[in-house]
């Protein structure tokens, strides 16, 4: 894939940019390496005090830094706003809460002093997607950086500017250029770099395929990897909901994002007695949105980030409307510029389709009507993916049977998944391994060493 600027609002290609060569690479790992000789002396003080400064960048110049997103991958403004303050918070939350995380843990045992302390390993590299093209990095980061590690980023082809922005971002806040370093880099180029001794562990979000490759090249050359991988959530709505509510947070939780979230409600499973009325709840709810740009402040939806996911996310749809499903509203692209479609809600969802079985990444709803909770539950779980779930209901015997039997990294009730700096988060089964924010996150990339005095 060519690094570069495509606007997605108009297929424009407004600017390209040079893979590394491996000289460069060469030299910006050397960097990183030399850089954490020094940086991993210092003190939680000194890197909080700069954490801190981080977010007063983002927030002072939080309109150019969503700027460039809502220009390289299409996400309306107003959520790219968002976005940039969410990453000034979790720089706040590891600021203040960092060192504690990883203070020493003393046990008592049969030796005269023994205790668990957390150093940082080293060279971490982040290989990160585009649909949160700060967030992701930034969740990775702030909790990376504050632990004692330096990090490389290689983001996706799509943001290159947004790459360089956040490189510049950590620097303009005062640490050493070797702490945070974008590599414009292909995918191809990703093996070399997690094989190079330098490099200590890694960790990717993004796509399956992609996480099987780096996770088996880092098994190869035995680094550490974290997991952040794709999900198909199900939005669970029991007859005692409140539908009206449900409804609504149903459009948010499907469409942040142009609908590419990995924890966007993807399945909406309702039970048959309310399903008529929610379907009709949601339609309208749908058809009130605005398409259009995602520059405009009344836009909801811009497009989509690339062609190749709209022709994706077609390809699935048509496939699953040709196997059977009926079209409720949407089902094709928009013609014209720019990689629009549409809000689209699929149901009578055929066994083995598409809608049934993979990721949908855009604006689709796939309606399932079921008969009862049981039934809700097993088809929640009929996935090979385990990213979040939320369920509906004011039932505390449902609500107790969802949290045990869901098979997910994270259940949400009454209302919609989303990341909360103060919680772990990630998956189990095919949506990934390991956990980011929170004190498990801050936890994966150190070496939780055992001290023993006799
Ligand atoms: P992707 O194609 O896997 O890209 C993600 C990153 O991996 C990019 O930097 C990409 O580089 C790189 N990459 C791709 N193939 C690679 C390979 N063979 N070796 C090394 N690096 C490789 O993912 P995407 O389709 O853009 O992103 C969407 C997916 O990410 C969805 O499945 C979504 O659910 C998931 N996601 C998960 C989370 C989470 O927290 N669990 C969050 C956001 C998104 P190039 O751009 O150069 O190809």
């Amino acid at each position: 894939m060519m690094i570069a600027t495509i606007n997605p609002t108009t297929g424009e290609t407004l600017q390209t940019f040079m893979a590394l060569t491996a000289t460069e690479i060469e030299h910006k790992l050397d960097l990183a390496d030399s850089t954490f000789q020094n940086y991993r002396k210092s003190s939680f003080e000194s890197r909080a005090d700069k954490l801190l400064k981080v977010a007063t960048i983002l927030e002072d110049d939080a309109p150019e830094w969503a700027r460039l997103m809502t220009l390289e991958m299409g996400k309306p403004f107003q959520s790219a706003i968002a976005e940039v303050n969410k990453c000034a918070l979790v720089c706040r939350y590891y600021a203040e809460h960092g060192a504690d995380f990883l203070k020493d843990r003393v046990v008592e045992t049969d030796a005269s002093y023994s205790y668990v302390t957390y150093q940082p390993l080293g060279v971490i590299l982040a290989v990160m997607p585009w649909n949160f093209p700060f967030w992701q990095v930034f969740r990775f980061a702030a909790p990376t950086l504050m632990a004692g590690n330096v990090a490389l980023l290689k983001h996706a082809s799509n943001v290159p500017q947004c790459a360089l922005a956040i490189a510049t971002i950590f620097k303009g806040a005062g640490f050493a250029k070797g702490v945070f370093q974008s590599l414009l880099i292909e995918s191809g180029q990703v093996e070399q770099v997690i094989r190079d001794d330098r490099v200590k562990a890694v960790t990717l979000t993004g796509s399956e395929l992609a996480g099987q490759k780096v996770a088996s090249v880092a098994g190869e050359v035995l680094k550490k990897s974290v997991l952040e991988l794709g999900g198909s959530d199900p939005f669970i709505v029991l007859e005692d909901a409140d539908l009206e509510e449900a409804a609504t947070v149903a459009v948010e939780g499907r469409m942040r994002n142009n609908g590419q979230s990995c924890i966007a409600s993807k399945r909406f499973i309702v039970v048959e007695a309310i399903a008529p009325k929610f379907e009709k709840l949601l339609l309208e709810k749908f058809q009130a949105l605005k398409i259009g740009d995602p520059m405009a402040e009344d836009t909801d939806i811009g497009p989509l980030a690339t062609p190749a996911i709209l022709a994706e996310l077609n390809h699935q749809v048509q496939k699953t409307i040709d196997m059977g499903a009926r079209v409720v509203m949407g089902g094709k692209p928009l013609q014209g510029k720019g990689n629009f479609y549409p809000p689209t809600i699929l149901t009578n969802i055929p066994e083995d389709s598409p809608a049934m079985t993979e990721e949908f990444f855009g604006p689709v709803a796939l309606l399932f009507t079921v008969k009862d909770v049981q039934r809700a539950i097993a088809l929640a779980n009929n996935t090979s993916l385990g990213l979040g779930a939320c369920v509906w209901t004011q039932n505390e015997k449902n609500i107790e049977r969802c949290i045990r039997d869901i098979e997910a990294g994270s259940l949400f009730i009454n209302d919609m998944v989303k990341s909360d700096v103060r919680l772990p988060f990630g998956g189990i089964k095919r949506s990934g391994y390991g956990r980011e924010l929170s004190v498990e996150g801050i936890r994966e990339f150190v070496n939780i060493k055992t001290i023993w005095q006799k």
